[in-house]
């Protein structure tokens, strides 16, 4: 069980951050975390601080052109209208024919359709991560069993 800060840039951008009063906890090795980003935590220890990039490959992926889609514009009409979230940019959760859910981000507005990306945002970025190591423990079996961290920052139950 790993607790840690981490800021995570992209082009120079902070996109996400955690502070020393709640840091991330996790299980590490059961695929919580990306791949790259657990590799190169590996064998760190409490208090140690770590710099690193993760490429997209060992990050969250290359752009899949396949998941740039047209879809109908009659999709996002509710109530005869359509929703507030078409617009350019626009976050818009949806369901593939599978029922799986899918988040999408509009990419253009057509006449009578709309092309959406359900890539991942940060799918083709390099992902740079500073960061600490606030703890490292033993997870418990019931933690494993469960995946995720039972106590502080974790499941009360
Ligand atoms: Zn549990």
């Amino acid at each position: 069980m790993v607790s840690l800060t981490y800021t995570l840039k992209v082009e120079g951008n902070v996109v996400d951050q955690t502070d020393t009063k709640n840091p991330l906890h996790f299980l590490y090795g059961v695929g919580q975390m990306i791949p790259g980003f657990e590799r190169q935590l590996e064998g760190l220890k409490t208090g140690d601080n770590y710099e690193f990039s993760v490429t997209a490959e060992e990050g969250y992926g290359n752009i899949i052109p396949e998941d740039i889609v047209e879809i109908p514009k009659e999709t996002f009409m509710e109530d005869g209208k359509l929703i507030p979230e078409l617009v350019l940019g626009g976050i818009i959760h949806m369901q593939d024919n599978h029922g799986n859910r899918l988040r999408g981000e509009v990419r253009e507005i057509k006449e009578n359709s709309v092309i959406m990306d359900f890539n991942h945002p940060l799918a083709d970025k390099t992902l740079h991560f500073t960061g600490t190591i606030v703890s490292v423990r033993e997870a418990e079996a019931e933690e494993i069993a469960h995946g995720h961290v039972h106590g502080e920052g974790g499941h009360h139950h």
